[in-house]
């Protein structure tokens, strides 16, 4: 028998995307409400609370959630939170904002997601919010750029999601909400699933780290990133077809899973760390697997602060427990895939290609050490940069 963890909160999954009538009559009210507009970050956070993913919260935070989840890492009410999900305005457009107003919640290009019925107006002090969330108020920090750019005045109160068609429809085969993750789990017959967090084509090391968990869990939950990703990313849909072509050829049939949610990476480190395993509970994981520098960027993070933050956080915060793996590698002494932990060996002995050698490597058609990457990833990544150089 089946037994997942529970949602965050011990409470039921609390997706926020209205649907049939209720969502129709939404529609048509919040065509004639005040567009408010939110950055990529807020729409992906709207999203995540669409599809449930953000359980239990109901909406956008307020002055006393916000400032206890930047302090404290929980909401006023004590639920474990640790980074807040708020949503910005301009002051000139927040001066006008009425508390009680609902005001639809719309994309860059006008499109209504959902709606907002405002409870309070606040002014945040985001060097705070920095210092606690990113450990920095470095503006070369994305995560930290994001919230100096963002509204000067925050709006909180609950909302509701009626649409969330924002992907490619490619996309739509991966799009798995909470609730339907954890059906597939069930009727795999798995408790335990280590979800794999990932941005990138999955190379060797991942795939090693990927089976380390199937090792440990039941099965795997390969959790692609699908909101906006660091300049030089590759695509979503050929990220896709490269994990499907590796779990293909080199996984036990049936013991990983493929999908994708709608974040924006916040690049927040161990703090980052947290949520990430924060909603992973709600889609029905036990483990998330979590790497060296997980949700790092440059030298903010020290390599292992994303593992210490989980010993460091109160007993009972969460259920999802991270599944701590040093950097993998092929290493030609061991003659295998290895970690820091398990290979003796210098540095010389270990394969690493950095992200910049790969590229140049598949553009000029230079051979890919068959120990770095399979040869079915490797056709797709070359097709991919031969074409973009053209
Ligand atoms: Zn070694």
């Amino acid at each position: 028998m089946s037994k997942l963890v529970n949602p965050h909160g011990q409470t039921s999954l609390r997706p926020l995307l209205l649907k049939n009538k209720e969502r129709d009559e939404e529609i048509k009210k919040a065509v004639k409400l005040k567009k408010i507009p939110m950055s990529s970050r807020e729409l992906s956070d709207l999203l995540m609370m669409g599809m449930g993913a953000y359980t239990p919260l109901n909406g956008f935070m307020c002055e006393e959630d916000w400032k206890s989840c930047c302090l404290d890492l929980k909401t006023a009410e004590g639920l474990f939170w640790p980074i807040p999900i708020t949503l910005s305005v301009k002051k000139s457009l927040g001066d006008s904002i009425q508390i009680n107003e609902e005001l639809s919640l719309v994309n860059e290009k006008g499109k209504i997601f959902g709606t907002i019925e405002v409870k309070e107006k606040y002014s945040i002090d985001k060097d705070f919010e920095c210092r606690n969330v990113f450990n920095t108020i470095d503006t070369s920090h994305p995560g930290v750029e994001k919230v100096f750019n963002q509204g000067a005045i925050n709006i909180g109160g609950p909302v509701k999601v009626i649409d969330e068609d924002h992907y490619p429809s490619s996309y739509k085969g991966l799009y798995f909400t909470p609730a339907e993750t954890r059906s597939i789990f069930k009727q795999n017959g798995w408790s335990t699933v280590a979800a794999f967090q990932t941005r990138n084509p999955m190379h060797r090391s991942h795939e090693y780290l990927a089976k380390i968990a199937i090792e440990i869990c039941d099965g795997l939950l390969i959790h692609q990133v699908l909101g906006a990703l660091k300049k030089g990313d590759i695509p979503a849909e050929i990220r896709v077809k490269c994990i499907d072509n590796m779990v293909k050829n080199y996984f036990v049939k049936g013991s990983a899973i493929q999908a994708g949610y709608p974040i924006e990476m916040r690049y927040g480190g161990p703090k980052e760390a947290l949520l990430h395993a924060l909603f992973r509970q709600n889609f029905g994981c036990s483990h998330l697997i979590v790497g060296r520098d997980h949700a790092g960027i440059g030298s903010f993070y020290g390599p292992f602060d994303a593992h210490h933050i989980f010993d460091e956080i109160p007993s009972g915060s969460m259920e999802t427990k991270a599944l701590k793996i040093d950097i993998t590698f092929y290493c030609y002494k061991c003659n295998g895939m290895a970690t820091g932990k398990t290979c003796p060996h210098e540095e010389s002995q270990r394969l690493h290609v950095s992200g910049t050698r790969f590229r140049e490597m598949l553009v000029n058609n230079e051979e890919v050490p068959k120990e770095f990457s399979r040869p079915e990833v490797l056709e797709i990544l070359r097709g991919f940069y031969q074409q973009e150089n053209m």
